[in-house]
This record gives C-alpha cells, sequence and structure tokens, in this order.
C-alpha cells in the first residue's frame, strides 16, 4: 500500500507540473506583453516630452521675435516723442508706449516661464533616455529567457506525459479513478499528509483508530470530509 500511495504521490508532483506547465502557457505571454509595454511606454513618454521641447523652443523664438519687433517700435516711438507738437499727439503716442512696454513685459515674463519649462524637459529627457535605455536591455534579457521557456513548454510536457503513463500503468485502477475523481471535484492535492491528527487539506479530526490505520498503511484510508486519500508522514505539526 505504502508503494501505491508513493506512486499516487508522484502522480500529483507530475500532474501538479502539468498543471503550472498549463497556465504557463498563458501568464509566460502575458509577462512578456508587460515588458513590452513597459519599453514602449517609456518610449512614448520620452517622445513625447521631446515633442514638448521643441514646440517650447519655438515658442521661445517667436516670444524672442515678438519681443525685438516690440523693442524696436518703442525706439522708433520715443524717436517721434522728440517731434511732437500736440498734446493730443502726445497722449496717443504715450498711449502706444505704455501698450508696448507692457506687451515686452508680459512677453519676457513667458520667456522666463519657459526657460523654466525647457530647463526642466531637457532634464527629464536625459532621464527618461538612460531609463528607457536600461530597461530596453534588461527586458531584452527576460523577454529573450521567456521565450525560451515558452519554446520549451511543449517538449516538457511530452516528457511529464511520458512519465505519466509509466506511473500511471501501476497504479491500480479504482485507486486510480478515486485519484481522478478527487482530483475533478476538489482541486489541489489528492494525497495529503496527516496533520496533528487532522487531514491536511481541510484539517477534519481524525480518530484515534483512523491514524493507527494510516500508520500502519495496510489500506487506502480517505478523508471521510474532503474525500482526500491520507497517509502518514511522521510526526508532522
Ligand atoms: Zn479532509
Amino acid at each position: 500500500m505504502q508503494k501505491q500511495i508513493e506512486l499516487l504521490m508522484k502522480l500529483q508532483d507530475i500532474d501538479y507540473y502539468v498543471g503550472e506547465l498549463e497556465r504557463s502557457k498563458d501568464y509566460l505571454p502575458d509577462m512578456m506583453e508587460r515588458l513590452k509595454r513597459e519599453t514602449e511606454d517609456l518610449q512614448e513618454a520620452l517622445e513625447s516630452h521631446k515633442k514638448r521641447l521643441s514646440e517650447a523652443k519655438l515658442e521661445q523664438k517667436g516670444l524672442e521675435i515678438e519681443i525685438g519687433a516690440n523693442n524696436e517700435g518703442l525706439e522708433k516711438y520715443q524717436h517721434q516723442m522728440l517731434t511732437i507738437k500736440t498734446n493730443k499727439e502726445y497722449d496717443a503716442l504715450r498711449i502706444e508706449i505704455d501698450k508696448t512696454k507692457e506687451a515686452i513685459a508680459l512677453a519676457e515674463d513667458k520667456a522666463l516661464l519657459l526657460m523654466d519649462e525647457i530647463a526642466e524637459l531637457e532634464e527629464k529627457i536625459q532621464d527618461y533616455e538612460l531609463k528607457a535605455d536600461e530597461t530596453r536591455k534588461t527586458n531584452a534579457v527576460q523577454l529573450e529567457q521567456l521565450q525560451t521557456q515558452i519554446d520549451a513548454v511543449g517538449e516538457k510536457m511530452a516528457m511529464k506525459d511520458d512519465e505519466r503513463k509509466n506511473v500511471l500503468v501501476r497504479i491500480p485502477k479504482d485507486l486510480m479513478s478515486a485519484y481522478e475523481r478527487i482530483r475533478r471535484g476538489r482541486g489541489g492535492d489528492v494525497v495529503v499528509p496527516v496533520r496533528r491528527r487532522s487531514c491536511g487539506a481541510c484539517y477534519k479530526q481524525l480518530e484515534p483508530r483512523l491514524v493507527q490505520e494510516i500508520k500502519k498503511g495496510d489500506r487506502v484510508i480517505t478523508c471521510d470530509s474532503c474525500g482526500r486519500i491520507l497517509y502518514w508522514a511522521g510526526e508532522t505539526e
């Protein structure tokens, strides 16, 4: 009987491994997708910052031209001041001069803000470039490893399938169908150790007589609560 329990445990290990392989068919491509997206997101952030930088530089150039033109205008008005003949002309010119000065002040304020923004953007772009480069390199290594894992899944599956068949032929049919039934019904482990005199899966307390029988290992004993096959693994806490 101990031998059969050992075979069932071996089968359980194989089935667990096969289950992991099945799951890996989903999560390995997911992991690859996430790594690719991480690099793409950084690249996108880098591009959008670069785009904003060139816009800001264009705006800066525009402001410089505007300030230059307004300064020229101001000079012209101040020159006209010298040839003014009437109060009305003076007032009109005064208004123009004030307006131009205001426009220059406004443009200079904007230019200052832009200068700050440009400095900040340049710093961020440098950070993003470093980070994107680093991430691309580390992710490329991981992507390659993941691809290798994906490529190997089929082969591993076939190997485990062979192993399973070899174990299967050595397990009596009724025990095998009990195993399959519990596995389908409960999921998780089918063969579980006795822990603290209880079922290792559902923690149902076992009668001392039953524990003795499990220890002896003369027949297959299942938990009357969850139906899993119990085995003795020593005095486990
Ligand atoms: Zn149980």
